[in-house]
């Protein structure tokens, strides 16, 4: 499987496995907490050469009883011991109870991030491989082999702050928390090796990093005989920056090294096989010949506009304000050999090509709205409810009597329920009526943990106008 693996030596990867230790933080390797100090020991506070704990304020620790997984600042007590950043700590009660191992981020609210809630398994090679290996089982019979998949979802597979999406031979990863990059070589090295991809590409650059103190990281990374480096290079021989991956039978070139996020929106994979259904049901309820006309706004490499070629839409009409992007979704057009006169690429602002529609008279048969996080945290969810409504308002707008739209939030600080009110509202505006005929949420390679609700960030509505 790893025969022609890319590695800095050039030949093939010896796959040498680092030693248990190897390729963790110095000062993790040294680290008290696995050598699990008494616990009179532990709970002796002010001490700095105590064992790293972070003590929390009483009552405090009824979140950790329910296995949520993070410490914000304001239930911190104290810290004792070493407090660098990503640094394991034990999170402790006052009177010194054990309730997880967690890293921390000193610059963040988020203080801790749970690596795991039993003392007997603190963070290092078995833990994280434990997890690894369970994520990649989890998806495997969810999947099968081979396909582009998120392998790796953060908290949500028990592993803070570390995303894994593959395309094709090649794992793109996100590190973003204090943890997280602590960890680094080793979580790196157990993802060459436990899923055998040729290579690795590191895509730290996420706005979140800033909150944790990091500075942004991108190149592959190097890996020298088997062995994963601090290193990442710009190109490395006889590796591509780009793939083509297939999804739902189409065709998608992924620059996982320019594009948005890690090249691709795998958590949409659900949500665009539907609009390609829903297109097929407008076709089938109209006689031959009659025009299905497509709207797809913020479209970036085309998903959703070639799934609804596929169903056969007449005409896609996609809006997108990066010309990058639209560059990809128009090679996409062609790698799929669909007939470019069915699709009409924009480069503009949604917010004001919505309105320029309007102005021209243009309606559609089916709308897709899938913008950017507008709130990423429950503080801009005033601003973004705005933003929402207004998009909503004007899409419902154009809609023809019967047609569809599809509309998405990814804005972890709007809930599914907020979301629902915001375009019941636009709906209600615009004096429209809409069934709501399906709601969508990311697919489930991106797992969420019912202890874990900030994990559920995409939520969207398949409206359906009445006549
Ligand atoms: N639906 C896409 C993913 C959309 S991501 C898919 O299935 O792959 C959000 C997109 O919105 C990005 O491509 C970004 O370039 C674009 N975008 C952000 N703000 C915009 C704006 N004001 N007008 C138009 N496009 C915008």
């Amino acid at each position: 499987m790893n025969k022609d693996r890319r590695t800095r030596s050039g030949g093939a990867a010896r796959n040498r496995r680092p030693a248990r230790g190897e390729g963790e933080p110095a000062s993790a390797r040294n680290n008290p907490a696995k050598a699990r100090p008494a616990r009179s020991a532990m709970a002796s506070s002010g001490d700095p050469g105590a064992a790293p704990a972070l003590i929390l304020k009483e009552g405090r620790e009824r979140s950790l009883l329910r296995k949520h997984p993070w410490v914000f600042s304001g239930a911190v007590e104290h810290m004792q011991g070493e407090q660098s950043s990503g640094v394991t700590v034990a999170v402790r009660g006052a009177d010194g109870r054990f309730f997880a191992w967690a890293a921390l981020s000193p610059d963040s609210n988020i203080r801790a991030r749970v690596w795991s809630f039993d003392e007997a398994q603190p963070p290092g090679e078995e833990l994280f491989s434990a997890r690894i290996r369970s994520a990649l089982k989890r998806r495997h019979l969810d999947f099968g082999g081979g396909r582009p998949l998120r392998i790796l979802h953060s908290e949500a597979d028990g592993l803070p702050g570390l995303i894994a999406d593959r395309y094709g031979d090649t794992l793109v990863v996100q590190i973003s928390s204090a943890g997280a990059e602590r960890w680094r070589k080793l979580l790196l090295q157990l993802l060459f090796d436990e899923t055998g991809c040729m290579q690795v590409y590191e895509r730290s650059d996420a706005d979140v990093r800033a909150l944790e103190g990091l500075q942004p990281r991108c190149g592959f990374v190097v890996v020298e005989d088997g062995v994963v480096t601090d290193d990442v290079a710009a190109t490395l021989e006889g590796a591509e920056s780009s793939a083509v991956i297939s999804e739902n039978g189409i065709q998608y070139e992924v620059d996982f090294a320019t594009g948005q996020k890690t090249g691709f929106f795998l958590d949409q994979r659900d949500s665009r096989e539907a609009v390609r259904e829903a297109v097929g049901v407008l076709v089938g309820a109209v006689q031959a010949g009659t025009p299905i006309d497509v709207l797809n706004c913020f479209c970036y490499t085309g998903g959703f506009s070639l799934a609804a070629l596929a169903g056969g839409a007449s005409s896609v009409l996609s809006v997108d304000s990066s010309g990058a992007a639209l560059e990809i979704a128009r090679r996409n057009l062609t790698l799929n050999g669909f007939d470019a006169s069915r699709a009409e690429w924009l480069d503009a602002d949604v917010f004001k090509q919505l309105r320029t529609l309007r102005d021209a008279g243009r309606s559609f048969d089916l709308i897709v709205l899938d913008p950017p996080k507008f709130a990423p945290t429950a503080r801009d969810a005033e601003r973004a409810a705005r933003g929402y409504k207004d998009i909503n308002l004007c899409a419902l707008r154009l809609l023809r009597p019967g047609g569809y739209l599809a509309t998405f939030s990814c804005s972890g600080g709007i809930s599914a329920d907020l979301f629902q009110k915001i375009v019941a509202g636009a709906a209600a505006d615009a004096g429209v009526s809409c069934y709501i005929e399906r709601r969508f949420a990311a697919s489930s390679d991106h797992p969420v943990l019912m202890e874990f609700p900030e994990g559920e960030y995409l939520k969207g509505l398949l409206l359906r106008r009445s006549d």
